[in-house]
């Protein structure tokens, strides 16, 4: 019997590092199991002191400033994840190498190869991550 051979999923527009981008396009920012870890935590915490600034009668400015200098704190240059993957950029800022907007590379469904969904990039676009990728 002879095997049946699958194509890589590289060239479609929603591969990303081997996973699949087709249900966050499908329904994005249904499935929250997507997002990263930590920049959810950090959520949670912004909109916790959100509520305590509203009581505080802090103003909105003085509550993103408190914010911001935890974010800086918080985030330093190890997050709080055992998967964390260091990444400079190049204002000097520590990221992680498997962040995707707020999605995490390894929470979203692998692709196994070319499917029915399968959707061709656009070649521009195709050459711009060939350079990234590299
Ligand atoms: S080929 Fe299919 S599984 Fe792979 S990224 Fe594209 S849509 Fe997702
Ligand atoms: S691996 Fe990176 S992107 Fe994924 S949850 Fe951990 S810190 Fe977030």
């Amino acid at each position: 019997m002879s095997r049946i051979l699958v194509l890589p999923g590289t060239g479609c527009r929603y591969w990303t590092a081997g996973f699949c981008l087709y249900p966050e396009a499908l329904n994005p920012g249904l499935e929250q199991g997507f997002r990263c870890l930590v920049l959810r935590k950090l959520e949670d915490s912004l909109d916790a002191l959100i509520d305590r600034g509203e009581k505080q009668n802090l103003s909105l400015e003085n509550t993103g400033r408190i914010w911001l200098q935890r974010l800086v704190r918080d985030l330093g240059e190890t997050w709080d994840c055992p998967d964390f993957m260091p990444v400079g950029d190049e204002f000097g800022g520590m990221w992680c190498a498997r962040l995707e907007g707020d999605l995490c590379h390894l929470r979203l469904p692998p692709c196994p190869g070319r499917c029915r969904r399968y959707a061709a990039m656009p070649p521009e676009r195709d050459e711009g991550r060939e350079e990234r990728d590299e």
